[in-house]
C-alpha cells in the first residue's frame, strides 16, 4: 500500500494515524466485541465517545462555557438555511458580507426567511479580495452580520483585523462559517455569536457539522420551525434529538485527539503559515508562469488556487502531479485552474513536495 499526497478541498485528507486507529478499532471498539457505529447512541461507550470529543474540541479551540456546541448531520449548508429560523425573527434583516463563492451560498440559503442585506461584497473584483471595514453598509437593527471565514474556492481568508470589534456593530452578533479554516489557528470565539462548519475541511469526516453557539442566542423567538430545525431543542438534547451520525462524531473525536497531540492550534497555525508560504513563494517566483491575483494581504492559508499562464498545460500538469503521487489539485468547476487545500492534516512534506513538483514543472514547460 502506498499513500499519496491528497490536495482535495473536501472530504480532505485525514490524519494517517487517525485512519488506522480508526481501522484498527473497527471489528471491535475497545474490547466491546462490537464496532462503536454498531452501538446505541445512547449507551455509555458511544456517549463516552460523544463527551469526550466535545471535551476536547472545547480544549482544542478554547471555547467558553457560555457557548453551546452542537454536533449535527446536514453540513454547512443547513446551518446557512437554519440561522435565520432560529436567529432572526419574520420580517428582521440580517447582513451579508459576501466575499467569495460560499457568502453567496449563504445568502442563497435565507432567502426564504430574512430580508437579507449585502452589506459589502467583493464580485466586482472577481471575489478577490476583502471590503474594507469602513465600507460595510449595516443595517442597525439587523439580527446578525454573516461572513465566511474562508472562502474555500476562492483563497480569500479574513484576518483578525477584518472582523468588526466587539461594540463595532452595538448588539449585532457576528456568524462566522469557518467551514474550511476552523481550528487552524488560535482564535477569540467570544467575538462570535456563531462559528460553524462542516468536518469534512479542517476536523474530520464529512457528515457531521458543528456549530458554536453563544447561549443568549438560544432565548431569540426566530421563527416558526419544527423541533428538528430548532438549535434550542438540539442543545437541551445533547445534539441527540434523533440518532447523530456516530460514525463521523467518532472520527471527528479522532481527529480532535490528534490535533491536541500535535500542539494545538498554535502549532497548526506555524505550519499552516509555513506551507501556504512555500505555496505562494512558487507562484510569485515563477515569473507568471503560475498566477494567484487574491490580494496578498487576504490569501488563504488553507486553500491555494493557482491558474498556470497556458490553459493548455492544465492536462499535463494534472497528469504528471498524479504521477509524482500529488492528487486532486484540480480547481473548482466555477473557476477552473488549480488548487492545493492544505488543512490541518496536511503533513509539510506533502507541501513541499508540490512545491518541488511546480518548480520542476515549470522549468519543464516554462
Ligand atoms: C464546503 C463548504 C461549505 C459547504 O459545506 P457542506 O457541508 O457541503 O454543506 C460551506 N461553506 C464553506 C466555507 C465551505 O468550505
Amino acid at each position: 500500500m502506498s499513500r499519496v499526497h491528497n490536495f482535495s478541498a473536501g472530504p480532505a485528507a485525514l490524519p494517517e494515524s487517525v485512519l488506522r486507529q480508526a481501522q484498527e478499532e473497527m471489528l471491535d471498539w475497545h474490547g466491546v466485541g462490537a464496532s462503536i457505529v454498531e452501538l446505541s447512541h445512547r449507551g455509555p461507550e458511544f456517549i463516552q465517545v460523544a463527551s469526550e470529543a466535545e471535551a476536547d474540541l472545547r480544549k482544542l479551540m478554547s471555547i467558553p462555557d457560555d457557548y453551546a456546541v452542537l454536533f449535527l448531520g446536514g453540513g454547512a449548508t443547513t446551518v446557512q438555511a437554519l440561522l435565520p429560523l432560529n436567529f432572526a425573527a419574520p420580517g428582521q434583516v440580517a447582513d451579508y458580507v459576501v466575499t467569495g463563492h460560499w457568502g453567496k451560498t449563504a445568502l442563497k440559503q435565507v432567502k426564504p426567511y430574512v430580508a437579507a442585506n449585502v452589506a459589502a461584497t467583493s464580485e466586482a473584483d472577481g471575489f478577490r479580495s476583502i471590503p474594507a471595514r469602513e465600507s460595510w453598509q449595516l443595517s442597525k437593527d439587523a439580527a446578525y452580520v454573516h461572513v465566511t471565514a474562508n472562502e474555500t474556492i476562492h483563497g480569500v481568508e479574513f484576518r483578525d483585523e477584518h472582523y468588526p470589534r466587539s461594540g463595532d456593530v452595538g448588539d449585532v452578533p457576528l456568524f462566522a462559517d469557518f467551514s474550511s479554516s476552523i481550528a487552524s489557528e488560535p482564535l477569540d470565539v467570544s467575538k462570535f455569536g456563531v462559528i460553524y462548519a462542516g468536518a469534512q475541511k479542517n476536523l474530520g469526516p464529512v457528515g457531521i457539522t458543528v456549530v458554536i453557539i453563544r447561549r443568549d442566542l438560544l432565548e431569540r423567538a426566530g421563527q416558526p420551525r419544527a423541533d428538528i430545525l430548532d438549535y434550542r431543542s438540539h442543545v437541551k438534547g445533547e445534539s441527540m434529538l434523533n440518532t447523530p451520525p456516530s460514525w463521523n462524531w467518532y472520527l471527528l473525536g479522532l481527529t480532535v485527539k490528534w490535533m491536541l497531540a500535535e500542539g494545538g492550534v498554535e502549532e497548526f497555525a506555524r505550519r499552516s503559515a509555513r506551507k501556504s508560504a512555500l505555496l505562494y513563494d512558487v507562484i510569485d517566483g515563477s515569473g507568471g508562469f503560475y498566477r494567484n491575483e487574491v490580494d496578498k494581504a487576504v490569501r488563504s492559508r488553507m486553500n491555494v488556487p493557482f491558474f498556470l499562464h497556458d490553459e493548455a498545460l492544465d492536462k499535463p500538469f494534472l497528469k504528471e502531479a498524479e504521477g509524482a503521487g500529488l492528487i486532486s489539485l484540480k480547481g473548482h468547476r466555477a473557476l477552473g485552474g488549480m488548487r492545493a487545500s492544505i488543512y490541518n492534516a496536511m503533513p509539510e512534506a506533502g507541501v513541499q513536495a508540490l512545491a518541488d513538483f511546480m518548480r520542476d514543472f515549470r522549468q519543464r514547460h516554462g
